[in-house]
């Protein structure tokens, strides 16, 4: 059989652990056999971002914004505990940060639905995509403490460090307490619109986006006003797909998606994003069937699982015994990948081969063969699941592939 030619290379960057022993096994047992893989390779495993003093995470992302679509393996993010097991020059940053840094993007999480795997609320149906704004807020606010009889003050100066407002924030009249000053910035929060704007046109999925800007008047008001400015570029081609933007209250918007089918993104502030990822993580199921894709405000796209390395697998499998790592969304961030270099490229069959392996992938589990993680989680009528190795699983897809 002729192998699927590719066009363009995709940036393809390696990992750690558990994720670095299945992305080998995804690409020789899945996608090697059928397609003639064109990929520019960045090893941004441990040992080597500490060898090239991490400078090869950051022409990872370089790369990224010259060929537009990536793929990426979890990777570590070093602690103190990594830098004796390691023997590192230095603790290195996250590179998903430095990656989004570079890229400017904002990251999205999606669900991998299939039959048999029930979220906790049954009434959704579709992925909900959440897009949380990761710069700003509370993460990089300044905060301490106040004595008994201080007042604490937010002042504004000009460049020439003329004060242009003094407020009063509190008058600790009578009682210690806490203050803390947060801010953001306009163009964060433009290019965070423009990310969650372009996938959805991208996804085919409308878009809900809430603040509280009822008690927060200024600073959500300016969230609230920029996510209308961006949408007005969008409303064209969104109208046209039958895609709505809805801007609502965080409470409503809450009560919403709970009641929803689900098939909505749901643009999300930073706190309320780090809060509800988890939230709706959790009642879709398996950390294993999350997907993550970053996405530039100039449609640059990054793809990966959610999860990260999963360690404890790992040293099992270095001890030489069998492991049940569940692959299906370094398989998805794999095929959602060549999926979009396919698209860009006008390379139908290379698509069309992402999109078969996605099927395969879905109906080993929903035929009842799956790795452990899955097992509690299943329920078909006839079905008994099966629990199969890291490997195992990998060829029950090939069969079907
Ligand atoms: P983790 O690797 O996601 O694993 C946490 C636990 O979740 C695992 O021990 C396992 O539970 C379960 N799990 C996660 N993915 C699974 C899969 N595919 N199949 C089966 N079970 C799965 O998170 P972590 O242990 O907190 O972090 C490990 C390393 O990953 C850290 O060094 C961290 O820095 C890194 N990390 C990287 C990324 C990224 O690159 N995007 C994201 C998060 C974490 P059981 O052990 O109970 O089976
Ligand atoms: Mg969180």
């Amino acid at each position: 059989m002729k192998k699927i030619q590719m066009t363009t290379p995709l940036v393809e960057m390696d990992g750690d652990e558990m994720t670095r022993v299945l992305w080998k096994d995804i690409k020789e047992i899945l996608i090697l056999p059928h397609v003639d893989l064109k990929t520019e390779y960045y090893d941004l495993g441990l040992p080597n971002r500490d060898a090239t003093g991490d400078t090869v995470t950051v022409e990872s992302a370089l790369a990224t914004k010259k060929y537009g679509v990536a793929v990426k393996c979890a990777t570590i993010t070093p602690n103190v505990q990594r830098m004796s097991e390691y023997n590192l020059h230095e603790m290195w940053k996250s590179p998903n940060g430095t990656i989004r840094r570079i890229l400017d993007g904002t990251v999205f999480r999606a669900p991998i639905l299939c039959d048999g795997i029930r979220p906790y609320i049954p009434s959704w149906k579709k992925p909900i995509v959440l897009a949380r704004h990761a710069y700003g807020d509370v993460y990089s606010a300044v905060d301490g403490v106040a004595a008994e009889g201080n007042k604490v003050y937010l002042v504004t100066e000009n460049k020439e460090g003329q004060v242009l407002s003094k407020q009063l924030v509190h008058d600790f009249n009578g009682t210690a307490g806490v203050v803390q000053g947060m801010h953001n910035c306009d163009a964060s929060v433009r290019s965070f619109a423009h990310s969650c704007f372009t996938y959805a046109l991208d996804a085919g999925l409308p878009v809900m986006f809430a603040t509280k800007d009822t008690i927060s008047k200024v600073y959500d008001g300016q969230f609230k006003k920029i996510f209308a400015e961006v949408y007005e570029e969008y409303r064209e081609r969104m109208e046209a797909k039958g895609l709505w933007y809805l801007y609502t209250l965080i409470d409503d918007a809450v009560a919403r998606i709970v009641r929803s089918e689900g098939g909505i993104l749901w643009a999300c502030k930073n706190y309320d994003g780090d809060v509800m990822s988890d939230m709706v993580a959790t009642a879709y199921g398996s950390l294993g069937m999350m997907t993550s894709v970053l996405v530039s405000p100039d449609g640059k796209y990054e793809f990966e699982a959610a999860h990260g390395t999963v360690t404890r697998h790992y040293y099992k499998y270095l001890k030489g015994e069998e492991t049940s790592t569940n692959s299906v969304a370094t398989i998805f961030a794999w095929t959602g990948a060549l999926k979009k270099r396919g698209e860009l490229d006008g390379n139908a069959p290379l698509a069309a081969f992402a999109e078969k392996l996605e099927r395969a992938t879905l109906s080993a589990i929903e035929e009842g063969e799956m790795t452990g993680d899955l097992i509690p989680l299943f329920s078909r009528e006839g079905i008994v699941p099966q629990k199969l190795s890291s490997e195992e699983f990998l060829r029950a897809v090939a069969k079907r592939l």
